[in-house]
């Protein structure tokens, strides 16, 4: 028996006959500007499962800890259940986004070092930028927890940048998610990696290879992220 756990932007968790394991379906849905903009084009789902399944492979191979277990469709990845943190985890590389409104520095220059900020999950809020004292005072992690994830997210940043690097392509910033597993509370990288949730741009020409080309009206959604599937079906 399968049941559907829960029904977010771009994707489905459902229940599996085994408790500590779910089941995920990418949509092809998109949505931008906290779902303020919508759309829906075919072939998305596959695609970014396609590019998540890569990566988190990837992630294994270095032995980071994530919730992936295996894909076993075009659109469908089995993971670990756990309950997620409460915490938007962005990491920069390169100032873009809200970090170039919010300081008043141009799109494209390169940060002297990474800067790893924290939200708030909270759609009703707008996932509100908050730091690690707030997220004490809040009680969405504990500061071990917190140490835990600020590690795991400078690690998945030097995995991902050499990873795309070895594609001519720039890991300018991401966000990511951590869950505890529910048998033993240890801290893991779950959500999903993928243009939805990364920005890329090509090394030299500084196209983009991201969800940006659907919330600035730039270019095809799906032939981008085909784009980028090709690009890194080359890396191993
Ligand atoms: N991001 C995301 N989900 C969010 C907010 C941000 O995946 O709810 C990603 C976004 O794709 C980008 C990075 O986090 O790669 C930093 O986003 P930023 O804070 O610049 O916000 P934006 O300009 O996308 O509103």
């Amino acid at each position: 028996m399968s049941q559907l756990l829960y029904e977010g932007k771009a994707k489905k968790m459902f229940t599996t006959d085994d408790p500590n394991v779910l089941r995920v379906e990418y949509k092809n849905d998109a949505t931008a500007f906290n779902g303020q903009k919508k759309a829906s084009f075919e072939g998305k789902g596959r695609l970014n499962n396609a590019i998540c399944t890569k990566i988190f492979k990837m992630l294994q191979q270095k032995n980071v800890p994530t919730h992936y277990i295996e894909t076993i469709s075009e659109t469908e990845q089995l993971v670990k259940a756990v309950s997620i943190v409460p915490i938007e985890v962005v990491v920069r590389n390169v100032v873009a986004g809200s970090l170039s409104k919010r300081l008043g520095v141009d799109e494209g220059v390169t940060l002297g070092r990474t800067i790893v900020e924290f939200y708030y999950k909270s759609d009703e809020l707008g996932d509100p930028m908050i730091n690690s004292d707030h997220a004490l005072a809040m009680e969405l992690a504990t500061k071990e927890e917190l140490g835990e994830i600020r590690k795991l997210a400078l690690t998945v940043n030097d995995a991902l940048q050499a990873f795309f690097s070895e594609a001519g392509i720039l890991l300018v910033d991401f966000k990511l998610e951590f869950g505890k597993l529910k048998a033993t509370d240890e801290i893991v990288l779950a959500d999903e990696i993928s243009p939805d949730s990364c920005r890329l741009w090509d090394k030299e020409t500084h196209e983009k290879l991201d969800k940006d080309v659907f919330r600035r009206n730039i270019a095809d959604l799906p032939e981008t992220y085909e784009k980028l599937l090709k690009r890194l079906e080359d890396v191993k």
